[in-house]
């Protein structure tokens, strides 16, 4: 299909793409990997496209306070090829060879991922297991948002349609900080029908501030509390029972609930062994 007539325009600022956001029913355009499929299909109709490829500052990334800002263009690929996402992100070069394929890689954006928030995706997923913040300017400022409380439903988040996520910060890793990923697709680069974005500290043998976060198995990325405390008490069994209370996922075109559920628990048996520092299950 082809998409309903748009007007086009290119933002030369941040500023600029707010203003052109203010005043009509747009949308910005990033990689454009999630929103041309969305506008070809009709499944969105903007007035305006708002191109912010070429904003620039966006797409860098810096360091301060011991946190890594991303610039909100960064493109997958980009950053798959930058050492210090490696040495400092390590959970976010973990999961990006999962996304999609090389073509795809090479367009998409770490902001327009994060923005989009599909609930099936990696990073969105990351953020919130690395306790991440949103810097998101708007028409009032700049505000900064916890990833906590970023995703608020199905393709909602703290974002309005007025609003431009320019970065996102997450903590540099340390020599204490241990991250897991895992996930299952049917095919590699397709969505997950079930995956697991984790992180902890690890302070001697034992875990705290254990983060587990399963993405295809709800309307946003979603914490399992139980099985966090139950990893943090050194319970591998307890946490993989606890999945059970912690995850109710829906049916979907890519498998049953009771399906996603039972691969969860095969997935967090996975990520609890990373944690720990052995080897995968
Ligand atoms: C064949 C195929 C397979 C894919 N497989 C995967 C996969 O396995 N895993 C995965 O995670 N993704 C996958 N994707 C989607 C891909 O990751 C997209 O790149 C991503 O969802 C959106 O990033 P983008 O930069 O392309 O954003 P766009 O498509 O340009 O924008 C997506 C949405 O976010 C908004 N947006 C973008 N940037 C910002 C911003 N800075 N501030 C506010 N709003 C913004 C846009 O207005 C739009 O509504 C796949 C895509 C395709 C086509």
């Amino acid at each position: 299909m082809k998409p309903a007539p748009f007007a086009y325009a290119k933002a030369r600022s941040v500023a600029d793409a707010i203003e052109l956001l203010a005043s009509n029913d747009a949308r910005l355009l990033a990689g454009g990997q999630s929103l041309i499929a969305t506008l070809n299909m009709r499944l969105s109709r903007p007035q305006l496209i708002v191109d912010i490829n070429r904003v620039p500052g966006l797409d860098r990334i810096s360091f301060s306070n011991g946190q890594i800002e991303i610039g909100a263009l960064v493109r997958y690929a980009q950053a798959e090829r930058t050492a210090e996402i490696a040495a400092h992100a390590p959970l976010i070069a973990k999961a990006l060879p999962y996304i999609g394929h090389p073509a795809i890689r090479n367009r998409g954006t770490i902001g327009g991922s994060i923005a989009f928030g599909d609930p099936a995706a990696e990073l969105p997923a990351c953020f919130v297991a690395l306790d991440g913040e949103a810097i998101i300017a708007g028409p009032s400022g700049t505000r900064v948002v916890k990833a906590d409380t970023f995703y608020q439903g199905l393709f909602e988040s703290a974002l309005t349609p007025r609003d431009v996520l320019t970065a996102v910060r997450l903590p540099v890793a340390t020599s204490e900080t241990r991250t897991g990923f895992a996930e299952l697709a049917r095919r590699h680069g397709d969505y997950a029908m079930a995956g697991l974005a984790a992180s902890a500290r690890a302070a001697s043998k034992a875990l705290s501030n254990v983060r587990l976060v399963f993405f295809g198995v709800g309307t946003t990325p979603v914490r399992a509390r139980g099985a966090e405390a139950a990893l943090a008490a050194g319970d591998i069994d307890a946490a993989a029972k606890a999945i059970a209370t912690d995850l109710d996922p829906p049916d979907d075109v890519q498998a049953r609930g009771v399906v996603k559920r039972q691969l969860a628990g095969v997935l967090l048996r996975r990520v609890a062994r990373q944690l720990m520092g052995g080897k995968e299950a």
